[in-house]
């Protein structure tokens, strides 16, 4: 078959794109049918019209109005030169609507090489011009937003395809360098690693998971961030992506660790309160660190006194003093903290019960012997008693530590400034009371 066989006006006639022919002056000469149906005319509203009606109110793609010149038959007529992709609006003042085209321009020349006329094609492109362009408003969104392809299910990780404004914003990656990576560049030293897990396992099996998770910037700065990930299918139901949103929470999480602290510190002494002990108990035991505890219960000996003879006060100020030096002489793996009122614990981990009672020995004979000097008064001086229990392994921290209360109310039976052990039978002496309580 050859070209010439081809009917051309034919072919026109039922092309779905509008086709306008332009005299070089401009003038229409032919519009097919589809032009007609966009432009919303009649053949001879066309015909033989300048190509500019000034009846039309025309566009430009950011709907400001466009110039006759701007139009593309115009452009090319002065610039001999085709055109393409111009986007171009038609209000129309009775119905009060704009229909958009995307239009091209190429000129055809004469033997003289001057335009013998112009092409112009145009497709409607008002249903896309006005469809909600959600690309910009992922891009703009005020969460960082990262789009991965969905390559889990063979083996292999996904690839990052696209990450928005606030993405980089927040992690200093740009679009371009944290393409075709994974996610997991995001976690680091500290990132959790149950939380890696669940994320893990709720993307192997197509599911949606909301959690909260440690990331790094580009130069290694962490940042907690809120992360919902759920997958998208496309229309047969087959995966294509993973979507996941993160929001800011490091202010939150900061705020939130600081009440934590404060809930579980006791303001006076600055030492951990009831509360704070439990929380760094149960940490412990999360980690499976329970062997050879030794828990010791200090109680300031006649410390009813020291608020009787100097006041409530100056009371304060010893539980202070006291405490920095429970604070001097216990650190590291020793859990201090005020057990309340003048009574104060600590739990020793990993240790022989033996060398956690000479310890004790030497704290209370140190405070025995100690002067404070408070405020205006003359030095303090006081005593401690002291309980203490070797937790069995059978036996709960807690059984331990009411073991240690009972071996603390011995002591001060046994006339206090002493260190009374529950369960002696490992220990080699049980009671000191070498030095007298003094005030
Ligand atoms: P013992 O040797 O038997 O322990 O005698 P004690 O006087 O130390 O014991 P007691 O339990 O009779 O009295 C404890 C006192 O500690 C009573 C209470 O008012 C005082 N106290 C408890 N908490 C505080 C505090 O935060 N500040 C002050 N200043 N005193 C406190
Ligand atoms: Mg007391
Ligand atoms: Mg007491």
């Amino acid at each position: 078959m050859s070209l010439e066989s081809i009917d051309f006006p034919l072919l026109l006639d039922h092309l779905q794109t509008g086709v306008v022919i332009h005299a070089s002056d401009s003038r229409v000469l032919y519009a097919n049918p589809k032009a007609l149906e966009i432009l919303r005319l009649r053949e001879e509203q066309v015909l033989n019209v300048d190509a500019y009606d000034p009846s039309w109110q025309l566009l430009d793609q950011d709907s400001l109005p466009l110039s006759a010149e701007s139009l593309p038959v115009n452009r090319v007529i002065a610039s001999k030169q085709s055109v393409s992709n111009l986007e171009i609006g038609i209000a129309d003042q009775s119905t009060d609507s704009i229909s958009w085209m995307l239009c091209n321009a190429h000129p055809q020349f004469d033997q003289n090489n001057e335009i013998a006329y112009i092409v112009v094609d145009f497709i409607d492109i008002t249903k896309q011009k006005e469809e909600i362009p959600y690309k910009d408003i992922v891009e703009r969104a005020g969460d960082a937003i990262i789009v991965t392809d969905a390559n889990y299910q063979r083996e292999q990780k996904p690839k990052i395809v696209y990450t928005n404004e606030s993405f980089t914003k927040l992690s200093e990656y740009t679009s371009e360098e944290i393409k075709g990576q994974n996610p997991s560049i995001l976690q680091g030293k500290d990132t959790a690693l149950e939380t890696k897990k669940v994320i893990a396992d709720a993307l192997s099996n197509n599911r949606a998971i909301t959690c909260e998770i440690l990331n790094y910037t580009k130069s290694n700065k962490p940042y907690w961030v809120e992360l919902s990930i759920f997958p998208l299918f496309n229309r047969l139901g087959k995966l294509k992506y993973f979507t996941s949103i993160a929001r800011d929470i490091s202010t939150r999480v900061a705020t939130r660790e600081e009440l934590k602290q404060l809930a579980q510190c006791d303001p006076l002494t600055d030492l951990l309160n009831r509360r704070g002990f439990d929380a760094r108990v149960q940490a412990l035991n999360n980690e499976n660190q329970e062997s050879g505890q030794v828990v010791a219960i200090l109680d300031i000996d006649h410390f009813k006194e020291i608020n009787d003879q100097f006041g409530h006060a100056t009371g304060d100020e010893v539980l202070k003093a006291f405490s920095g030096s429970i604070k001097h002489a216990f650190r590291g793996n020793d859990i201090v903290a005020r057990w309340g009122g003048e009574e104060f614990i600590i739990l020793f981990s990993n240790i022989d019960i033996n060398l956690a009672l000479d310890t004790m020995e030497r704290f209370r004979k140190l405070i025995a012997s100690r002067k404070y000097a408070i405020s205006s008064h003359h030095d303090i001086s006081f005593t401690i008693s002291v309980g203490m229990a070797k937790r069995k392994p059978s036996l709960s921290l807690y059984e331990a530590i009411t073991e240690a209360d009972n071996a603390l109310y011995r002591a001060k039976q046994s006339g206090r400034n002493c260190v009374s052990v529950a369960n002696a039978e490992e220990v080699r002496h049980v009671f000191s009371a070498d030095n007298p309580p003094q005030h």
